[in-house]
């Protein structure tokens, strides 16, 4: 049995449930000459996939947001059936950022009886994220590319918070020629450096201080790397001893090639250094990238 949904569509707004509806509204903008930019969400949307959003309004003439709480990029025991869903604060977040089309597909509409085709990003998909939540990247490498074929937009945008991902996108587009421009955008913070997250919505606010820590442990790493440490060791080793002497559980601290994420025993020219830490039962990521000149 489909589970019944209300909500309430913003004026100016199309909310589409059906794929088949979506693509009509996509062949009729485009066949009106817009470009069609497109924003993968699983809602809860902050000020980060706001700031996607109007990315995408700045350069197309129509702007399609999916929000899909994606099962299959969930492992057993995380957080699916919490996930936060605000759908009627997403609809109007989605109007005032700029949307003109959002696609709220169910389950089924993404995943029929009988769907059986997954696709995988070998390498990128195994290492930090992919080795800590294996599957992930596969759940998410299929759902992305099914969005992609649905929607077929000129330029899908995605956010540095998740950098990971948005390599193992890169790497999927590419080799499977898809005809899509994939566009990074920056990590947009909380005053106090916290990396906005659907996630922070778990802390409470003990929590939330603690969380800091992490933003804390990359900008102390970056101004090591640019007054000019060499060793890595002890680089990695201090953005641990920031994030656990404030309570959290370190997953990884590590510093990487920006592109293949093959970790770096000395520093390079651009790198990317990434964290991930659990509180309680809340794990959250960050990264950021480091430019030696
Ligand atoms: P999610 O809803 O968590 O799947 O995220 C949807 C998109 O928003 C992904 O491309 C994320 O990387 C991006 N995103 C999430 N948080 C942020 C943030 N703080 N700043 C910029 N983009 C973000």
């Amino acid at each position: 049995m489909p589970i019944e949904r209300s909500f309430s569509i913003p004026s100016g707004l199309a909310v589409e449930e059906s794929v088949c509806g979506v693509r009509r509204h996509v062949a009729t903008a485009r066949a009106n000459g817009r470009a069609i930019g497109f924003v993968p969400t699983m809602g809860a949307l902050h000020a980060g996939h706001a700031s996607l959003i109007e990315a995408a309004r700045d350069r197309c003439g129509s702007v399609v947001v999916s929000i899909f709480v994606n099962p299959t990029q969930f492992g057993p025991g995380e957080d699916f059936q919490r996930y936060p869903r605000t759908i009627d604060a997403d609809l109007a977040a989605c109007r005032e950022a700029g949307a003109d089309i959002v696609f709220l597909p169910s389950k089924d509409e993404i995943y029929p009886e009988g769907f059986s085709t997954f696709v995988e990003v070998a390498g990128l998909s195994d290492v930090f994220e992919g080795a800590i939540r294996p599957g992930h990247f596969r759940g998410v490498a299929t759902v992305v590319l099914k969005l992609l074929n649905i929607v077929t937009p000129d330029v899908a945008y995605f956010g540095a918070k998740d950098y990971q991902q948005q390599l193992v996108i890169r790497r999927l587009v590419a080799d499977l020629d898809l005809p899509v421009a994939i566009e990074t955008r920056p990590t947009i913070r909380e005053p106090d450096g916290l990396a906005m997250s659907s996630r922070n919505r778990y802390l409470d606010p003990v929590q939330r201080q603690q969380a800091c820590a992490l933003s804390k442990s990359l900008t102390t790493a970056s101004d090591r790397l640019r007054s000019g440490a060499r060793d890595l060791t002890p680089v990695k080793a201090e953005m641990r001893r920031i994030i656990e002497s404030a309570g959290l559980t370190t997953d990884y601290t590590t510093v990487c090639d920006r592109r293949t994420l093959r970790e770096l025993t000395e520093p390079e020219s651009r790198m990317v250094l990434l964290v991930a830490a659990r509180l309680g039962d809340v794990r959250l990521i960050d990264n950021l990238e480091v430019t030696l000149l």
